[in-house]
């Protein structure tokens, strides 16, 4: 298997090879090295800022009609092309086809549609003050950054260059050292779809890169998807410039079911807010706290579903549940695993499984205190947490610094509002879980992140107010 990219970076509209580390890229599947990139070296990095910058002065000056029917043809090359694309997503990631197919470049194009039709109606305020009056105009911000994780990479690229380049902005991309590949497709389809050389730049490499990118004196905006520790650095070291930021980072999500809850929808959003892409999304519900009355029902219907889970070769179209991204990530995964025995949960499905694959692993009676339930795993780990009350649901719940996500399911249409009212999280679902459509905001509150994506919100993220006061008669001066 072979998906040796032209070149490693992508500068001014051409592939570019790196001049820094060698940079190995492994199908998690078979851990064959399907790539072999290089990073980019300092000058590079701070090449591609440059470029951007002077790239960005002429597509600012484009008209937003324009730059929104780049994006839509953009958009449009990714569905002819989505399995040739979500073959390779596969590569890069080890996620099923099946997901890749419906999930990666499919919501990466969404973004693309969807903010190429918003490009156009951004418009300003006019502010009557008498004689005279103001007006404001929403401005890009210039060379913006966007740093990406190994989960969803062509999915964050795209969230992240969509809107910033639907309001005339640049972008410098990093992605994950451990999926590098498809931003380089997206540069490319960009290109081919009318967009002026310079505007979006991609270069690779680990943290050091992602570090050089944040303080460059270009750049005025960085957007990452991480961690928090990286979130904290990243924020920091933006700070010191006072560049803007959006931070999606990780989570440790609530998921509380009723029961009076219809518990088949109930089990199926519990196993969606777990297992898909092998557990590896920021916004999984990992604490899933059941009433205790229908806790046994629950745990019995659970674990006959997943019982029936296709795991195996991510390119087999049948094929439910794929390998970790990487056995550094494994591993990590596993020592969670174990942890949580010797803490004394209840193993009920799952554990640590073998090489590259980690099944679907469910833990009952398990506490608040468990790391199992205050540590993000970013595996296929779900927590079972029993609770009587609502009040006693809240608590725990919000009980957390982390604050991404959260779901309820109730048929009780006011006792749903209710809860949502004082869970701490930024993205909420009723009788749901994980959808995240484009038209909706997504983003996290307290340690989980800073501003949203998607939705018309992402654009005040994207852009900044030019205030223009307008003197229509004489200056009355005192002396
Ligand atoms: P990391 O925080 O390890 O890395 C995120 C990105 O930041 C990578 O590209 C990484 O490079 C880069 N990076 C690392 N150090 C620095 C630095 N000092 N300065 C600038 N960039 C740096 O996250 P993972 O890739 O491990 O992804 C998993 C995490 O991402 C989880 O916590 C998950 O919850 C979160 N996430 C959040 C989402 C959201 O929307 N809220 C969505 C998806 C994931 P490299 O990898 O090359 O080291």
């Amino acid at each position: 298997m072979n998906a040796q990219p032209a070149a490693s970076l992508f500068i001014n509209g051409q592939p570019v090879e790196g001049q820094g580390d060698a940079l190995p890229v492994f199908y998690p599947y078979t851990g064959q090295e399907i790539a072999s990139l290089r990073e980019a070296s300092g000058a590079q990095v701070a090449e591609a800022c440059k470029v951007a910058a002077e790239a960005q002065v002429e597509w600012a000056a484009m008209a937003p009609v324009e730059r929104g029917r780049v994006l839509s043809r953009a958009a449009a090359i990714i569905r002819e092309r989505n399995e040739e694309l979500s073959r390779l997503e596969t590569l890069d990631t080890g996620k099923p086809i099946q997901e890749t197919l419906v999930a990666d470049w499919e919501s990466g194009a969404a973004a693309l549609e969807y903010f190429g039709g918003l490009a156009a109606t951004v418009t300003g305020q006019m502010i009557p003050l008498g004689r005279d009056w103001a007006y404001t105009i929403r401005e890009p911000l210039g060379v913006c950054v966007g740093i990406g994780a190994w989960n969803y990479p062509s999915q964050i690229a795209c969230w992240k260059a969509a809107p910033a380049l639907a309001m005339g902005n640049a972008m410098v991309f990093k992605p994950s050292e451990e999926t590098p590949l498809g931003a380089l497709k997206l540069a490319e389809i960009l290109i081919e779809a009318g967009l002026p050389a310079g505007v979006f730049n991609v270069v690779q490499g680990r943290g050091a890169v992602g570090a050089a990118l944040v303080t460059d004196p270009h750049v005025a905006k960085v957007s990452l998807t991480g961690s928090v520790p990286t979130g904290q650095k990243v924020y920091a070291a933006a700070a010191a410039g006072m560049r803007h930021v959006t931070m999606e980072l990780g989570g440790k999500s609530p998921l509380i079911i009723f029961d009076d809850a219809n518990l088949d929808d109930a089990v199926g959003a519990a196993i969606l807010a777990n297992f898909y892409s092998s557990g590896q999304i920021c916004s999984n519900g990992t604490r899933v706290f059941v009433q205790s009355g229908i806790r046994d029902a629950f745990l019995e219907k659970l674990t006959a579903r997943l019982a029936a889970i296709r795991i195996g070769d991510p390119l087999d179209p049948d094929t439910q549940h794929g390998p970790i991204v990487s056995p550094a990530q494994a591993a990590r995964i596993r020592a969670a695993i174990t942890a949580g025995e010797q803490e004394g949960a209840r193993l009920v499905a799952g554990g640590v499984g073998e090489g590259a694959f980690i099944p679907p692993t469910v833990f009952a009676d398990a506490t608040d205190q468990m790391t199992l339930a205050t540590d993000e795993i970013f595996g296929p780990v779900m927590t079972t947490l029993a609770f009587d009350t609502e009040e006693e649901v809240i608590r725990r719940a919000n009980a957390t610094g982390f604050g991404l996500a959260a779901g309820v399911f109730t048929q009780d249409l006011t006792r749903a509002h209710r809860m949502i009212a004082r869970l701490e999280a930024g993205t909420c679902w009723i009788n749901a879980y994980n959808l995240t459509p484009v038209e909706m905001p997504f983003g996290g509150v307290k340690l989980s992140g800073i501003g949203r994506e998607n939705s018309a919100a992402a654009i005040e993220h994207y852009s900044q107010l030019k205030t223009v006061y307008v003197g229509m008669g004489g200056v009355d001066a005192p002396y």
